[in-house]
């Protein structure tokens, strides 16, 4: 997808704060974070949300869940969520398939999990 921003981020043909990489995706800093500690686990291949997998995605989203907790461990998150928005109505503003991982509040009473808008 040429004019997709995360394809691009891949690419490295714009930049971004990218913490890990391998063949399959890549890990990096969101621009604009929900939360004191928020990345983006994105895959490499042009898959537009979770509504459009097929049958030879499954590896590729387990691999994105476990690159999420070695990211949650490097980066010391003791607690984190791990969110998909699918769709417009489902808050989705980028249609290429990112798994956000949010954390690094303290466990203090100061944040209210169920109200985090994302
Ligand atoms: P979503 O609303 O689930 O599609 O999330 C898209 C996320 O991508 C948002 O949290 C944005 O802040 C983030 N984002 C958009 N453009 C960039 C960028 N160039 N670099 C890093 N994060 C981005
Ligand atoms: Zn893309």
């Amino acid at each position: 997808m040429s004019d997709c921003i995360f394809c691009k981020i891949a690419k490295k043909e714009i930049p971004a704060d990218i913490v890990f990489e391998n063949k399959d995706l890549v890990v990096f800093e969101d621009i604009k974070p929900s939360a004191p500690a928020h990345y983006l686990i994105v895959p490499k291949e042009h898959i537009q949300s979770i509504a459009h997998l097929e049958g030879n995605h499954r590896d590729i989203l387990a691999d994105l869940i476990y690159a999420a907790k070695d990211e949650a461990k490097k980066a010391g998150l003791k607690g984190y969520k791990l969110v998909f928005n699918v769709g417009r109505e489902g808050g989705q503003m980028v249609d290429h398939l990112h798994l956000h991982l949010l954390g690094g509040w303290k466990n203090n009473g100061d944040i209210d999990h169920k109200r985090i808008p994302l």
